[in-house]
């Protein structure tokens, strides 16, 4: 018994001084070979190695006019030795301004920041990761290739959309066209769903800010289920018109937040778009007057984007409008039985109409007199599925979206 014991230590103290020289043997100066960011959708970034650990530090894009800037995409890749150990930190090279002053928040999400990791380049897996005091975040992990993809959230570039587009432009009841060009020259394209003359018109957009891809899965995925579903002639009273990618350069340059002008597509809808410095915008919303001129304006417009919460946030409208909420609570319901949202609807009341933050929803609503919402996406976690999200979570959210949309407006008088 004794003789067993003292092999049991001695082969401990063994295996103690083995890992101790291994960890000792690993230089990542020497293990990683290149930070590859220079394809479409990577992130501007410096990198360097300190102790041991690869940091990464990433650079904001800034607002037109404004001390605005903002960090939250990352997309890279680490080029190196199979089976390195990898212990990474990710900063902001400097720290976000928000409405005209510092942001603390951005990654002090309680759940933690999940960083997606993927061999292949196509099917991601999030890493949790630790938030550090001087707010980097932290990951360790093994390399299971000489090539390791690291992004903020599950990619989804410009080829992403080429190829849906490619698969279903030939399909019944389905066409793409051009409404115009992006500051780059970037073709905008809308999707078109269903019949053109239909009653229920409705019209979505997905990434005014690049670095939130989950809107553009939801829509595949709304997609996908028409295509699967339309022969039966269900849809016959909707058509959808869906701009998926509005602020397309950004995404190409791996960008967060602004257009290459510095024009968030999210703000200042309370004057019409300019034409030079915001033709996202002002193309979308030539097109919706053009809805409206031929007598069919949108019953619905919703815009899709991701954040730490995911609620939806509703015009803000006259607290004596009880049509309204009985038909927003309506909608909520809806999407609670079709869908895994769980979150909150955001009411804003206002006696003068004069919302805070002239968003899309608001603009619309002021402007044109639509019926409009922000659906943001919870980047981090969804609590109704209780897990970090898949690109496969958000297309299955746009398969239940299409039935909350056919049972609101089917149903109503
Ligand atoms: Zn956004």
């Amino acid at each position: 018994m004794y003789r067993v014991q003292n092999l049991k230590k001695t082969l401990l103290i063994f295996l103690l001084i083995l890992s101790g020289y291994n960890l000792k043997s690993q230089n990542l100066s020497t293990e990683i070979e290149f930070i590859d960011y220079y394809f479409e959708n990577g992130s501007p970034l410096k990198w360097k190695i300190v102790n041991d650990t690869l940091v990464i530090s990433l650079l904001p894009d800034y607002q037109r006019e404004t001390l605005n800037r903002q960090t939250d995409h990352w997309y890279f890749k680490i080029m190196g030795k199979r089976d390195t150990r990898i212990k990474l930190t990710i900063e902001k090279m400097l720290p976000d301004v928000y409405n005209g002053r510092p942001a603390t928040d951005w990654w002090n999400y309680k759940t933690g920041i999940p960083c997606y990791v993927s061999y292949d380049n196509k099917i991601w897996q999030p890493l949790k990761t630790t938030t550090l005091p001087g707010k980097e975040i932290f990951l360790e992990f093994t390399m299971e290739s000489e090539e390791v993809y690291l992004a903020r959230l599950p990619v989804y570039t410009t080829s992403h959309l080429n190829s849906l587009i490619n698969r279903i432009k030939d399909t019944k009841d389905i066409s793409v066209f051009q409404i115009g060009k992006t500051p780059e020259k970037r073709p905008l394209e809308i999707i078109w769903l269903g019949n053109p003359g239909a009653k229920n018109q409705i019209v979505l957009r997905a990434r005014a800010h690049p670095w939130e891809p989950g809107g553009n899965w939801v829509l595949e995925g709304l997609i996908d289920e028409f295509i699967r579903e339309n022969g039966k002639g269900k849809f016959k009273n909707f058509c959808f018109s869906i701009l998926p990618m509005a602020n397309m350069d950004g995404v190409v340059r791996g960008m967060t937040r602004f257009n290459v002008s510095g024009m968030d597509l999210n703000r200042t809808w309370d004057k019409a778009p300019d034409s030079l410095l915001c033709p996202e915008n002002f193309a979308f919303e030539n097109y919706i007057k053009d809805l409206i001129k031929k007598g069919k304006p949108p019953v619905l417009v919703v815009d899709f984007h991701n954040d730490d919460k995911g609620d939806i946030h509703l015009t803000k409208r006259d607290k004596k409008d009880v049509q309204f909420i009985q038909n927003m609570q309506r909608f909520e319901k809806l999407m609670r039985e079709h869908t895994s949202f769980s979150e909150s609807f955001r009411y804003a009341w206002s006696d003068d109409g004069q919302p805070d933050v002239w968003t899309i929803n608001n603009g619309l609503y002021s402007r044109c007199k639509l019926e409009s919402f922000v659906y943001e996406l919870n980047a981090n976690w969804i609590t109704g599925l209780g897990k970090i999200p898949s690109a496969t979570d958000w297309k299955v959210i746009g398969k239940g979206l299409l039935y909350v949309f056919y049972e609101y407006y089917s149903l109503q008088k």
